[in-house]
């Protein structure tokens, strides 16, 4: 108490720091020097000094008075992190018990954690000259393809920022600079466009369906509820959620939009900008330029964005006008952050809305498991889609083709598939066949001493690629030559086993000769603008036949597409993860959804050894809702999510056993503190499902219980002694809710 006089008057800013170290750290305010939560400020650190987030204002010092340091600047800028964003940073922090400090990194754009006050400068906009309106776009020579673009995009949205410039080519300045020199173009930095509403592309009229359900949520528009909207592929969901947009950014409101894909961004992103046209739209997402993404951020941020579209990392945004989010494909795994802090963005939305009160439409042909079942319970209210909303569009015909007794070619195109592809070809229609699973072939082999092509790193075989003849590993990406003799016994007769998108590619290829085939998949797709470019394709009918992995699954819209080939989907129906079977099915029920979309019919074939199981039956009844509960009920019975929550610890080191010592004298620290008996499970320790990858053993501990409440009890004691019983050389990391086991 003799420390009292001095002590009267101290206030204390508690920061979160971008260190491992789960603490707050406290620094003396000077007098007359405001400092709030969410403030960003500069602060010592060791001999350096560090960007962090106030997250509290104390009196307390958590250390001796003479160690506590001052705090250096707060930083004067647009952005300080409002209440309802500090709430959702704490509670991560709580939840999935990950460094505050670190979470608040994950949480928060590059440049908001630099020393340098973050500002929203007005960007160069391009507008088009009286002299290039008169003259039109056609003054330039057809063989001038930039130029001619440049211009027709001027001249239809009347002004161009640079963002939009890049995405009509990566090479589209020199153009510019001529368009400029010209005098057709003039350049001027402008205050962002205010807001205007009306005269774009009207949205076209909900069918009954579709205005039944947004009639529903717009009635509920100023108070929370999480809607489950199940609708079909191709029922028009993102109708839906445009329509309740519409109405949100009319009533001077912001809107968030969770998409799983950075590849399906740019399509929805025309869609959203071409029916909201009075709207800004912004999107986020990690393929952004760090530039641009801070420069949407601080839009958001700041109230000036009206819709943000993004992928999981926008959750975090700051949004002072909030007013609706959206989570469309709310069952997609990506979702689900695999590193790091390993927040769920859907739940993470969720949290976001309810703290607002404002409602959140998760959407989804094939809900995940955990959102079906919260709308069975009556915590989510869930409204569905029937029907197809292109008037001609139905449902295709699912046949499924049993290739049990089939080697060889019939394998991999049964003769029912061959015949069906090439009434495609004679028709004009196109066609799709699925394989989920790229490269040639999953694995080289030899005949005579059964050698197989490993990895040096991981537990996992080199796959084969004879695009550019390579082996492959998918995990860690080394790669090595194909040997041309078998390394163990000289042989020269290597065979690949199994198939992937290249030899399906190439099976087709000679099947059918001369055809015009794209194949997509993660090695067609990895140079930037590939995409767009293949999408142009497929749109203008420029192909016949598409080969391809997931990425062919999700959201695309074509409209000639009226076959689509299921090859090879059994591996998953008997994998060890229990969540394996849920994710084959929301995938084929995603790939079988291209085909007749529009006013042909379309037929799906799916090729299997199981033709009787209850998945592909359930597939070809288009029945989502057989499927859910026939699988729901099995995981009543065996005790798995969503009627149980779980937490993986999962520890990686050089030796096998560090990891299972790690393990189990975390297991015991459980036991000991009789925290197990409190309907907390503990399981043993085991090796992870890739036992190793990079070089390291993988292990994994999980911890299950019946009750959220108890387990969060039981995390909340156990997981700060875990730091003391790692040795040094264990990397372990806690997974909360975790997808993949
Ligand atoms: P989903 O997101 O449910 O798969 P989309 O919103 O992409 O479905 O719609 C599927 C197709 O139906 C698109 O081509 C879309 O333009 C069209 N569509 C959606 N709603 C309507 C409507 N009310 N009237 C006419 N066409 C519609
Ligand atoms: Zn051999
Ligand atoms: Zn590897």
């Amino acid at each position: 108490m003799s420390e009292g006089n001095e002590t009267r008057g101290l206030t204390i800013a508690r920061v979160a720091l971008d260190v491992p170290v789960d603490t707050l750290f406290d620094y003396r305010i000077e007098a007359g020097h405001p400092v709030a939560p969410g403030d960003r400020v500069r602060v010592p650190l060791g001999r350096r000094t560090a960007v962090g987030v106030v997250m509290e204002i104390g009196s307390e010092p958590a250390v001796s008075r003479e160690k506590l340091r001052p705090l250096l600047e707060v930083l004067q800028d647009e952005v300080r992190l409002a209440p309802d964003i500090l709430a959702l940073l704490r509670f991560c922090h709580r939840y999935y018990h990950h460094p505050v400090g670190q979470v608040v990194a994950t949480a928060l754009p590059a440049a908001a954690r630099r020393a340098k006050p973050l500002r929203l400068a007005d960007p160069p906009r391009y507008f088009p000259t009286l002299k290039l309106m008169a003259a039109g776009a056609e003054v330039f020579p057809p063989r001038q393809v930039l130029a001619r673009r440049l211009a027709r995009r001027l001249l239809d949205l009347g002004c161009l920022e640079v963002t939009e410039a890049r995405r009509l080519s990566p090479r589209w300045r020199p153009a510019m600079a001529r368009l400029l020199a010209l005098g057709f173009v003039e350049c001027r930095s402008e205050p962002p466009k205010p807001l205007q509403t009306g005269n774009g592309v009207p949205l076209p009229p909900l069918t009954p369906e579709q205005e039944a359900a947004a009639d529903q949520i717009h009635n509920h528009l100023d108070q929370y509820h999480t809607w489950l909207l199940h609708g079909i592929t191709g029922s028009g969901k993102t109708q839906v959620y445009l329509h309740l947009i519409a109405q949100v950014v009319a009533g001077g409101r912001q809107a968030l939009m969770l998409v799983p894909e950075i590849n399906l961004t740019p399509q929805l992103e025309e869609r959203v900008r071409s029916t909201l046209p009075g709207a800004r739209v912004v999107t986020l997402h990690s393929g952004l330029p760090e530039m641009e993404r801070t420069r949407h951020w601080l839009l958001a941020a700041t109230g000036q964005a009206d819709v943000v579209l993004g992928t999981r990392l926008a959750v975090f945004t700051p949004l002072p006008r909030l007013g609706l989010l959206v989570v469309d494909e709310e069952h997609d795994p990506s979702f689900k952050q695999q590193e790091g802090l390993r927040y769920s963005a859907r739940d993470l939305a969720i949290l976001r809305a309810h703290s607002r009160n404002v409602p959140v439409v998760l959407g989804s042909a094939t809900p995940s498991l955990e959102s079906y079942a919260n709308a069975q319970a009556g915590r989510y209210r869930r409204l569905t889609l029937t029907r197809r909303a292109h008037a001609d569009a139905t449902l295709p015909t699912v046949r499924i083709v049993d290739v049990r007794g089939a080697s060889g070619p019939g394998d991999l195109l049964s003769a029912p598939l061959r015949e069906a592809l090439a009434e495609r070809l004679a028709r004009g229609e196109q066609s799709l066949i699925y394989l989920n699973r790229r490269g040639f072939a999953p694995v080289l082999y030899c005949r005579a001493c059964s050698w197989t092509s490993e990895c040096g790193r991981c537990a996992a075989k080199l796959v084969l690629h004879t695009a550019d003849q390579r082996l492959r590993c998918h995990h860690c990406g080394a790669e090595a030559a194909p040997p041309a003799r078998c390394p163990h016994c000289g042989n020269a007769d290597l065979l690949p086993l199994g198939h992937g998108t290249q030899r399906l590619e190439a099976a087709l290829r000679s099947a059918f000769p001369g055809i015009r085939l794209l194949r997509v998949d993660r090695d067609s797709t990895r140079r930037r603008h590939a995409w767009p470019a293949m999408r142009r394709a497929i749109h203008e009918g420029a192909v016949d036949v598409l080969v391809g992995t997931q990425m062919l699954a999700k959201g695309h819209d074509f409209s000639r597409l009226t076959l689509v080939g299921i090859v090879d989907p059994d591996a998953a129906l008997y994998a060890a993860d229990f969540r394996a079977s849920e994710r084959l099915f929301a995938q084929l029920m995603q790939v079988a959804g291209r085909a007749g979309r529009a006013d042909r019919a379309g037929e799906v074939i799916l090729q299997t050894r199981f033709p009787d199981h209850p998945l592909y039956k359930a597939l070809a009844a288009h029945s989502y809702d057989a499927f859910a509960q026939a699988t729901l009920e099995e995981r009543r019975q065996t005790g798995f999510p969503p009627y149980a929550h779980q937490a993986l610890l999962r520890a990686a080191a050089h030796r096998l056993e560090a990891c299972l010592a790690f393990l189990g004298a975390a297991a015991q620290a459980a036991g000991d503190a009789g925290e197990a008996q409190k309907g907390v499970a503990v399981f043993d320790p085991v090796p992870a499902a890739l036992p190793r990858r990079k070089g390291l053993f993988q292990a994994q501990l999980l911890v299950q219980s019946q009750s959220r409440e108890a387990l969060q009890r039981f995390l909340a004691g156990w997981t700060p002694r875990l730091e003391h019983l790692a040795a040094r050389r264990v990397r372990w990391s806690l997974d909360v809710d975790p997808l993949e086991l």
